[in-house]
């Protein structure tokens, strides 16, 4: 297969590039989260930038007219996801889940009337979405959930507990996994619904990370009550839908992730050539070398991956079992390189941003912290290896659990 773009996506591509050096916001550093002030000042500066895409075409293309979308292919998608991937990557994280999950879900299973409602809040930034999955009791097990959904009249009357919620703080709407048939075996007992985060008995509580950063949060839910026309695929059948939404989860990085580590290792050869170990520039120690070649491999690696997944998704294919490896190469890649940041920092590793000793304003200490969580989220890598290992390769099944996916 000729993976190279056609004359007329090189074109589509050069008009958009073109578009965006003129329409980035000023004063954005692509660097890091840590450059606006608060999250509420991220959230908003992502609202703002997803409605300047939107007004001028570029949100959303693939989806079609009729949901805010421009009816376009797959591919012009990823073109734009790409470019912004490069460009301005942590400016467009708090739509992450709205964008990679919410979206492609509604647009999948949705009623007419929830994509036509939600996908064009979405696509023009109105909209910020987080994913009310895990429970203190139900991370890889996630059909463990206790969250109780009772039916009263036309509406769900929700309580219970969410945990690790990635931008409720800022999120308009929650894909809500509850409970609706405690007698049901667990798997069978399960809905999926659509919350709106400003209803009354809905408590946000941000969770402190290893970065100081509070990014994700627990969900507390008191007798709140969600409308009946909120419910994806049937009462009964959450799981099926979640699956759907944990399997786009996973692929989320698929298209983008090589392009914006790319962009990453531009910094890392960049602090390879400046910092120097025993008088010399590191990028000169054989050693290090090594690490930057892995670097540069596990990088290529995962952009032929994401082409490999790309060329199925333009083929009409939805994402399934196999995207459990470009989840594992991205979280591992993202670990092994960012530790090697440090390393050739030797004692500087130790310098946090902030700082005036430190190195490239701390970025490979934020990320080597932020790193951590990659191999936990969307699925733990012990998991992923279980799903590639019964689902994608036909192991016998590990018959000690049902867990996420
Ligand atoms: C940065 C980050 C963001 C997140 N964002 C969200 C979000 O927005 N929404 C949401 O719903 N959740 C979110 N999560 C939660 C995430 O999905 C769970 O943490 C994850 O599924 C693991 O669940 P757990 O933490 O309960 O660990 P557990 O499931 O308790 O696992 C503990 C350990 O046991 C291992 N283990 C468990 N079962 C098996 C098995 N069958 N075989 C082998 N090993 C096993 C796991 O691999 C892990 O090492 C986020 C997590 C992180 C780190």
């Amino acid at each position: 297969m000729d993976f190279r773009l056609t004359a007329e996506q090189q074109a589509y591509e050069k008009t958009f590039s073109d578009w965006l050096s003129g329409n980035l916001p000023d004063a954005l550093d692509p660097q890091g989260s840590g450059h606006f002030e608060t999250d509420e000042a991220w959230g908003l500066a992502y609202r703002a930038f997803q409605k300047t895409l939107f007004e001028a075409g570029y949100a959303g293309v693939h989806y079609p007219l009729e949901y805010g979308g421009q009816g376009m292919g797959m591919i012009e998608n990823v073109i734009i996801s790409r470019v912004l991937a490069t460009a301005c990557n942590e400016l467009r994280i708090p739509g992450s889940i709205t964008f990679g999950m919410a979206a492609p879900t509604i647009h999948i299973v949705g009623t007419e009337e929830q994509k036509r409602e939600f996908l064009p809040k979405m696509l023009d930034g109105a909209h910020i979405w987080c994913q009310g999955f895990s429970e203190p009791n139900a991370g890889s097990d996630v059909a463990n959930i206790g969250t109780s959904a009772v039916r009263d009249g036309e509406h769900f009357v929700i309580n219970g507990r969410k945990i690790w919620t990635s931008f409720a703080h800022l999120a308009d709407y929650c894909m809500l996994l509850v409970r609706t048939d405690p007698g049901a075996a667990k798997h069978r007992g399960l809905s999926y619904l659509l919350m709106d985060m400003n209803l009354p008995g809905v408590e946000v509580r941000p969770i402190r990370q290893l970065t100081a950063e509070s990014h994700f949060n627990e969900v507390f839910m008191e007798d709140v009550r969600i409308p009946v026309d909120m419910l994806v695929g049937g009462e009964g059948n959450g799981w099926r839908i979640a699956i759907t939404t944990l399997m786009f989860e996973r692929v989320m990085g698929d298209a983008t992730m090589a392009a914006t580590y790319s962009a990453s290792l531009v910094r890392l050869f960049e602090m390879a050539g400046t910092t120097k170990r025993s008088g010399r520039p590191v990028i000169e120690d054989p050693l290090f070398r090594q690490e930057l070649a892995r670097a540069y491999v596990d990088v290529q690696v995962l952009r032929c991956h994401g082409l490999r997944s790309l060329s199925h998704m333009v083929s009409g294919g939805v994402p399934g079992p196999e995207g459990s490896i470009g989840k594992l190469l991205w979280s591992l890649a993202y670990q092994r390189f960012s530790e090697a940041a440090l390393n050739m920092q030797g004692p500087g590793g130790q310098v946090m941003g902030g700082s005036p000793r430190s190195i490239q304003a701390g970025l490979w200490q934020h990320e080597f912290l932020m790193s951590k969580g990659g191999t936990i989220a969307a699925g733990t890598t012990e998991i992923n290896k279980n799903i590639i290992g019964e689902r994608v390769l036909g192991l016998p099944k590990d018959g000690s659990r049902a867990s996420r996916g």
